[in-house]
């Protein structure tokens, strides 16, 4: 069991059940991740200090995790490897170099990114991960673990179980974006869909580097500009008041979200942006009276018209 970023004990590796090693699942590692992949060269990780957190994870939690970890393994059996790095059980039917580089290089880095750049609060239970080989096992899993069939092309987070379940031969962007859910749930629970979904698309496409998550331009970008060029994109004070996010238009009120969220950490506002949110959301749920302080002083009319300036200027591919 290792602790995830963290410079204390660091305990023996639970034994992984024996399973062929399957290869060539996953890219090399890579500096930027994307939509199909989100890692980072094996090694390079850094935990960060721990003196100001003496107290996590506590005692509770290491054992909370050795619990989930022979709780899934009596469940899910001999077919997976197994590993923790608290708080987070990983677990996967990909080679043990896979499963570490995955477990280190991508969940524990963008962990201790996304905590450093805007979770204050860390998970107080166990996280669990299941890095499922590939189409078939995926959904052989789901539906033996929870019964879900009728599954997303590359995994997806059940909230309930605190569980992410990949389909990780399709990269490890969408890992990221689940674990953004996940640990933003012990931060900042309640935040509305478009700045929950903003804030997970961002980084499903993002570079970790020096601990810190830098999102990309992505896939979801030809769709809004062109809704940009022909002037039906909504504003933003719309996408933001209107708690129609799962709405008809879902697919670009994302697109919409994640590149505002770009935008705003483009102009290094969106850190700050995140805690004001956070620490008056009970003044504001939506989120939108906070824009104008973050952004210096400018009306919400005027942050959407420089948004919809920079977004004509980006270009994916
Ligand atoms: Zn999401």
């Amino acid at each position: 069991m290792r602790l995830c970023a963290m410079g204390i004990a660091r305990l023996a590796l639970v034994a992984a059940a024996a399973w062929p090693a399957r290869v060539g699942l996953l890219r090399a590692a890579e500096p930027v991740a994307s939509r199909a992949s989100a890692t980072s060269a094996p090694g390079a990780y850094q935990a960060s200090g721990t003196a100001s957190r003496p107290s996590w994870p506590d005692a509770a939690l290491v054992t909370a995790c050795e619990r989930r970890l022979e709780g899934l393994r009596g469940v899910a059996g001999d077919g997976l490897r197994y590993r923790v790095e608290v708080p987070f059980v990983i677990a996967g039917d990909v080679s043990a170099a896979e499963l570490e580089r995955i477990a280190r290089g991508t969940v524990c880095r963008a962990a201790e990114a996304l905590w450093a750049g805007y979770f204050d609060r860390r998970p107080t239970e166990p996280i669990t991960v299941l890095l499922l080989a590939d189409a078939t096992s995926y959904t052989r899993y789901a539906e033996r673990l929870f019964g879900d069939t009728d599954l997303p092309h590359f995994g997806y987070y059940r909230r309930r179980e605190r569980t992410l379940v990949m389909n990780i031969a399709t990269g490890t962007g969408t890992l990221v974006h689940e674990l953004v859910h996940a640990l933003g749930d012990y931060d900042f629970r309640g935040r509305p869909d478009w700045f929950d979904e903003g804030l997970a698309s961002l980084y499903e496409q993002c570079t970790l580097a020096d601990g810190r998550i830098r999102g990309m331009v992505n896939w979801r970008l030809p769709a809004l500009q062109k809704a940009l060029a022909a002037g039906t994109l909504r504003p933003l004070s719309e996408l933001i008041t209107a708690d129609d996010f799962r709405g008809s238009r879902e697919g670009l009120n994302y697109a919409h979200a994640r590149y505002f969220c770009l935008y705003l950490e483009s102009q290094g506002w969106l850190q700050a942006y995140y805690r004001r949110f956070r620490d008056g959301f009970a003044d504001d749920p939506t989120g939108l009276r906070f824009l104008p302080e973050v952004c210096n002083g400018q009306s919400v009319q005027d942050i959407d018209r420089a948004y919809r300036r920079w977004l004509a200027t980006l270009a994916w591919r």
